[in-house]
């Protein structure tokens, strides 16, 4: 009875401090959800999962997607601007003229690297440090690699696979993503993907175009615009990095490739430091972004897998799983894009790459034979592809072979 007794004591004492411990790392959360105290005594497998550093980012994205972005979308011409723009940003008004409206882009070049071996091919056990390509970088004339990471290669630069650009979570919850997420502590250099003049450095990012209200967005925190010297088909490119915990360059302040502009961190709403990186496409809009991972060097002896999945009649096939799978195990995947440019709903739109078409990326591929599977109306497709070096390979599900029904069950990898 007196052991039963002690039993039940040393339980209860259990149960006690891992509450506390759980108060105590759900605190940060707790600053931001409005009504989150009833919630923070329940342990939850959600909760068990926290632990970990990229779920502490989706919970971050989670809660941006409580935050409207912008708050009252203004409707918003479609068409590019083909004269110079006077731009005006940031708190402290300033204002530049762009020298042209359009720039040739930068000249295609091989990284002038030979190949190595990647030391870690597996991005989210964490550090991540083969060497990248050299960007500019267009192998294949149909890729533009010309941006460099926003982090060293010896941070994680890693996308995070569960909130892929153009999806929403994998509860289908979450604001459709428009950028990638690069799960970081704070304090990591942000370095500029490319040269450029930065146009806006501040938070409470809130952006005029001729004097008009086009966008804002408090949830980025401390954001760092850069316009880029060189365009993509007469179009400017820009790059955007959020969640800054420090920002090292002023609006107007040219910079160059690799140049630091601030360092990662949790500002704005997230639960968990990461950099929110962006590129844009013909103005500097939330609804003109690019995948980023049709414009980031890959690493050396690594590639891109992008492809497009339709429907019969011809339509992008939205939020469909895909499946990277080598030698029967899977080794990535990632989702279709939710609500392309396609659909009504032009709020949340993400959109294709101009010489691509694709509603799927997978990023830092190591080069070799693979096979990428969806699963698109209770039947399952897979196309084999060969990953190279420092190119894209696409995969095209738009004819339908009817493959046998599955009788693996693939298990994930590592
Ligand atoms: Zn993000």
């Amino acid at each position: 009875m007196r052991k039963a007794l002690i039993a039940l004591a040393l339980s209860a004492l259990t149960g006690i401090f891992a509450m506390m411990a759980l108060l105590l790392s759900r605190s940060d959360d707790a600053q931001l959800e409005q009504t989150p105290t009833h919630r923070l005594a329940l342990p939850s497998p959600t909760v068990t999962q926290r632990s970990h550093a990229w779920q502490d980012v989706i919970q971050g994205e989670l809660l941006v997607v409580r935050t409207a972005l912008p708050p009252s979308p203004t409707p918003m011409p479609t068409h590019t601007p083909t004269r110079p723009v006077r731009w005006q940003s940031s708190p402290t008004p300033a204002r530049f003229q762009p020298e042209r409206a359009t720039v040739p882009p930068p000249t295609a070049v091989a990284s002038p690297t030979a190949p190595t071996i990647a030391r870690n091919n597996d991005p989210r056990r964490g550090e991540f440090s083969p060497p990248p390509e050299q960007v500019p970088l267009s192998l294949d004339p149909r890729d533009h690699f010309w941006f460099r990471r926003p982090v060293d290669s010896s941070a994680n630069s890693a996308a995070l696979f569960s909130y892929a650009y153009g999806s929403d979570g994998p509860n289908n919850e979450w604001r459709i993503h428009h950028g990638i997420d690069l799960p970081n502590p704070i304090g990591k250099e942000v370095r500029a993907a490319a040269a450029g003049r930065v146009i806006w450095a501040a938070d409470n990012y809130r952006w005029y175009e001729n004097g008009r209200y086009v966008e804002s967005a408090y949830s980025y925190g401390n954001v760092v615009i850069i316009e880029h010297n060189f365009g993509f088909q007469g179009k400017r490119l820009y790059t955007l990095y959020a969640h800054l915990q420090l920002i090292l360059v002023q609006v107007g302040q040219a910079v160059q490739t690799g140049e630091v502009i601030g360092l990662s961190g949790r500002s704005g709403v997230v639960s968990g430091p990461h950099v929110h990186f962006e590129v844009r496409v013909g103005r500097n809009s939330y609804y003109e972004t690019r995948n980023p991972l049709l414009w980031i060097a890959p690493y050396e002896n690594h590639g891109v897998v992008a492809g497009r999945v339709t429907l019969p009649d011809g339509s992008l096939a939205q939020d469909i799983s895909v499946v990277l799978m080598k030698n029967g195990r899977i080794v990535d995947r990632t989702t279709t894009y939710v609500n392309p440019r396609q659909a009504n709903s032009r709020a949340w739109n993400v959109n294709s790459d101009e010489v691509w078409r694709e509603n799927f990326v997978i990023g830092d591929v190591p080069v070799g034979i693979y096979q990428v599977v969806v699963f698109l109306n209770g039947r399952r497709l897979e196309r084999d592809v060969t990953v190279r070096p420092a190119t894209t390979s696409f995969v095209d599900f738009t004819e339908f072979e009817v493959a046998p029904l599955p009788t693996l069950s693939p298990t994930p990898a590592g």
